[in-house]
């Protein structure tokens, strides 16, 4: 189902009590094959965000235990268990863990549904297809790490190997946990790396239920390990390990700035996937029913939790009222309640934090002067983390809720005169992950999105994501690229190999 399409669902049913698979309720550490309680024996408690009631609790990882895992690590590295498997091996193993995804998807949906408030249907056609895609994906590019030849004039015979790294340290952040930790996972294994993977402390659960998926499929005892626990707690500590050969790290600015600092000070190469506060250009030449669609379906998606989400609307003048008048009936009409329930298209925020940062920013926008078009407010709903969709116009392009990201169900509505206006405006604020533009003109779309300051740009639609193709930030969205043969090169190096032949 496309954004797009889920406009049309219906409105939700009540809440049903939520039964995990035993190992996501057990709640361990998985740390060279085995499941172990923290050495500081401490547990932490998560959430059901539609209910606000605790449906599971992980033990919280020390430092010994990311010692441990580690340690785990790089005895796989350096006995070459996993690291010196040939690619078509390593291959066969992730398409296995592909197959095993789809085949326990609605174990791996209900997981990701009741931990983050996902709706179901999309944790079903988004989450778990997106990650059993990418495994294949990878698993394909697995058996094409060649090196080549190199024609020198020296008498020597030089060529080159593509090489794994080593111990990577995978880190995600809360909204989209099982398909970012996938994305690093994935990549590095495919290339022979092994993996320490510290989830988001809010929404740890799919990561468990990942181990024991990849046991399954044939990944070795050691080369894929997870910690659960506090980033600050355990974060300086992994990233600096200095056993971790490399940092994939997914989250917001402020803290991939300091890990990315860290990991620099370390000489560690780092993959940072920062925040993102993306601009939806809407054109008057632009076909409205189907923009106005795409225009909801990027800033309700995963309420709004979406890095490449689109919450900056920009409108040409002469239809500004008209799509002003529309989104109010349309977002008004968008199905939020129960995430369980297939018709629902918006679940609640994942957590009481992330739902008062929401609120505090549209508090914010009203005193700026923004007038509230629909939403503006929590729902009350079965003692979950809900915020109505929220469209905000009249703001000055300083406004707090304009210029930051709120990673939350709400639109900030301006409007532009020229072309150019436009693209200033798309590209005024710090960030750079994703942007778009909706128009009927192909000339404008080449024009346009060539002076757009983003990763990724869609014209005609919004969130079209495949791993084939890279995304990343510019700005301060970050650097590197997932998706697409870009991902692999960051999990790789070269080896230069001469040999004499006189
Ligand atoms: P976050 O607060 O930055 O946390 C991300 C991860 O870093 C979590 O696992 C967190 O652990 C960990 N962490 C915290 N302190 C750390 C430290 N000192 N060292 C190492 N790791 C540390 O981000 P979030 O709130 O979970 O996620 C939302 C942000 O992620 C938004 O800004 C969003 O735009 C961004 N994001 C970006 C992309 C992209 O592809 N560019 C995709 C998705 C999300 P704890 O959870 O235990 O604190």
């Amino acid at each position: 189902m496309t954004v797009q399409e889920s406009q049309t669902l219906a409105a939700p049913a009540p809440v049903e009590p939520v039964s995990l698979p035993g190992i996501v309720a057990n709640g361990r550490l998985f740390i060279n094959g085995a499941w172990q309680e923290s050495a500081g024996g401490a547990r932490t408690s998560v959430m059901n965000p539609a209910t606000g009631q605790e449906v599971a609790t992980v033990s919280s990882a020390v430092t010994a235990d990311v010692d441990a895992a580690v340690a785990a690590a790089k005895a796989s590295v350096n006995d070459g268990r996993w690291s010196r498997l040939s690619g078509r091996e390593r291959s066969r193993v992730l398409n296995k863990a592909a197959a095993i995804i789809r085949e326990r998807a609605e174990e791996l949906a209900l997981v990701e549904s009741s931990d983050v408030g996902k709706p179901i249907t999309f944790a079903r056609v988004v989450d778990v297809a997106t990650a059993a895609d990418q495994y294949e994906y990878v698993a394909a590019m697995a058996q094409q790490l060649d090196g080549s030849v190199r024609e020198t004039p020296l008498a020597a015979h030089a060529f080159t190997k593509r090489e794994p790294l080593g111990v990577v340290a995978a880190i995600t952040p809360f909204n989209f946990p099982l398909i970012l930790s996938s994305t690093k996972i994935a990549a590095a294994l495919a290339a022979g790396n092994s993996v320490v993977h510290k989830p988001a402390s809010d929404t740890p659960l799919s990561a468990l239920l990942m181990a024991e998926i990849l046991t399954e499929a044939g990944v070795p005892a050691g080369v894929f390990n997870v910690v659960t626990g506090s980033g600050g707690a355990l974060g300086d500590h992994l990233v600096a390990h200095p056993d971790v050969n490399k940092v994939a790290f997914t989250g917001s600015t402020e803290i991939g700035s300091h890990v990315a600092a860290l990991a620099g000070a370390n000489l560690k190469p780092v993959t940072a996937e920062l925040g993102g506060n993306a601009a939806n250009i809407l054109f008057a030449d632009a076909d409205l029913e189907k923009a106005i669609g795409t225009v909801i379906g990027a800033f309700v998606f995963n309420s709004g939790q979406f890095c490449m989400g689109g919450p900056r609307l920009l409108v040409e003048r002469p239809i500004y009222e008209t799509v002003l008048g529309i989104l109010k009936e349309a977002v008004a009409g968008v199905p939020v309640g129960d995430p369980t329930d297939p018709a629902t298209v918006m679940g609640p925020l994942a957590s009481q934090k992330q739902l008062d940062k929401v609120a505090g920013y549209v508090e914010g926008a009203k005193a700026a002067g923004g007038q509230v078009v629909v939403g503006g407010e929590t729902l009350e709903l079965n003692g979950g983390f809900f915020y109505k969709p929220t469209v905000i116009a009249g703001l000055g392009n300083d406004a707090a809720a304009v210029q930051e990201e709120v990673f939350g169900p709400v639109l900030t509505v301006q409007p532009f005169d020229t072309e150019e206006e436009a693209i200033q405006l798309a590209n005024s604020t710090p960030y750079g992950l994703a942007a778009g533009l909706q128009t009927s003109s192909i000339s404008r779309a080449h024009r346009v999105s060539a002076q757009l300051e983003a990763g990724i740009v869609w014209v005609n639609a919004w969130a079209l994501l495949d791993p084939a193709v890279p995304f990343g930030g510019v700005k301060n969205s970050g650097w590197g690229r997932e998706y697409g043969p870009e991902s692999l090169e960051s999990y790789c190096r070269t080896k230069s190999v001469v040999i004499a032949t006189d």
